[in-house]
């Protein structure tokens, strides 16, 4: 799901207590506490404009590169503040979610029952993140993911979540959730790959570019071997004229086909450094929602061994969670659970390796494989 700029800086802003209109010509206007005013270094009233021309009169930039944009993400200060919001959750009764845990869990090599089921108090970050794409041309944007303090299940959370909050309580204490540093690890990692695929068309176009690029260099460099060779045959045959003896050309043709190729290869080389993508992701802006909300514990048996881990019904996106890929964190069925520990991996976390062909677990064996100790 794609926010424009505005939508976003207008969530969070509202979020933080401010109170936001758009003003119908791109702008908007915006009435802010004292506190948050003070911590973005805004007045307590003014406009906002998102566009490089001052059409909005004199109002204060918030694009991309904006000091307020800088200053948001400064409202992460002071480790562990969120902002805060309360989910009032409408949850359908167990039953109903029993019948849905066998479509949302889908483990290729393991096997899970039911331990028990309670409603229970549950956090979920809400997460904004910047990205820039850089490659011959710049692409910014937000990407959003919405995690599970509990079990790092991550999903892209729907068009009006924030609508659905209330106003901002007080953290309450006693929720189970993992250490920030771990959480902040895998909306990461999820994020990375949500605004990857946000960036899609762009990749795609620069794909394209790149090999339109690569074929015209290679039909240039192909033109000026022909031409090579057609120019030192003719020398050669005028040569052959003169003086009536036979010259070798082999030699003089290589060492100039030799030239040529090596350019070519310095100017293709030169391509993929000029189209190669670099993607860098910066947190803006982060929200704690609390609810309580049905948990269904399963457990996982794999081989010998067996696991609890805890299943979530999510009021926001209104289905179970679909569960963790525990390397990569991004929603990917079906599942595969590894002998050791019984960690939850996507498929494509659940490696091979490349020399010896043994699959290993990534999070178990996170440098490499442990049969043949081949580097990942
Ligand atoms: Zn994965
Ligand atoms: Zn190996
Ligand atoms: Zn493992």
């Amino acid at each position: 799901m794609n926010k424009t700029l505005p939508e976003v800086v207008s969530e969070i802003l509202t979020l933080n207590g401010a109170v936001v209109e758009e003003t119908g010509d791109g702008c908007l206007e915006f009435l802010a506490p004292r506190t948050l005013s003070d911590k973005l270094n805004l007045p307590e009233h003014g406009r906002l404009r998102f566009g490089y021309d001052d059409s909005c009169g004199n109002a204060i930039s918030a694009t991309y590169d904006s000091e307020l944009f800088k200053a948001m993400a400064g409202l992460l200060e002071g480790k562990g503040k969120f902002c805060v919001a309360s989910l009032e959750s409408f949850h359908p009764d167990t039953g109903k979610l029993l019948k849905h845990l066998n479509e949302t869990v889908a483990l290729n090599n393991a096997s899970f029952r039911v331990e028990k089921s309670e409603i229970k108090n549950i956090s979920y970050l809400l997460c904004h993140f910047k990205y820039t794409a850089i490659s011959d041309e710049k692409r910014e944007g937000i990407t959003q993911v919405l995690i599970n303090e509990l079990n790092l299940s991550t999903a892209t959370p729907p068009e009006n979540s924030l609508l659905q909050l209330q106003d901002p309580v007080r953290e309450s204490t006693g929720i189970d959730r993992h250490d920030l540093e771990t959480l902040f690890r895998a909306s990461y990692s999820a994020a990375a790959e949500t605004a990857k695929e946000q960036l899609k068309d762009f990749t795609r176009s620069l794909e394209r570019r790149l090999n339109r690029d690569i074929r015209r260099v290679h039909e240039y460099y192909g033109t000026l071997r022909k031409e090579a060779k057609i120019s030192i045959e003719k020398k050669a045959a005028r040569g052959k004229d003169r003086k009536a003896g036979k010259e070798d050309t082999g030699p003089l043709l290589k060492k100039k086909i030799n030239a040529i190729e090596t350019e070519r290869r310095w100017k293709v080389q030169d391509l993929i450094t000029k189209y190669s993508l670099n993607i860098r992701i910066e947190p803006v802006s982060v929200i704690r929602i609390e609810t309580l909300s049905p948990v269904l514990w399963i457990n996982i048996r794999r081989r010998l061994g067996t696991r609890s881990f805890p299943v979530a019904y999510n009021p926001l996106i209104k289905k179970l969670d679909e569960l963790p890929c525990e390397l990569c964190f991004n929603p990917k069925k079906p599942h595969v659970i590894c002998d050791d520990k019984l960690h939850i991996m996507c498929s494509g976390c659940f490696r091979v390796c490349p020399k010896c062909g043994k699959r290993y677990c990534g999070i178990c064996h996170g440098s490499g494989c442990p049969k043949c100790s081949h580097k990942t």
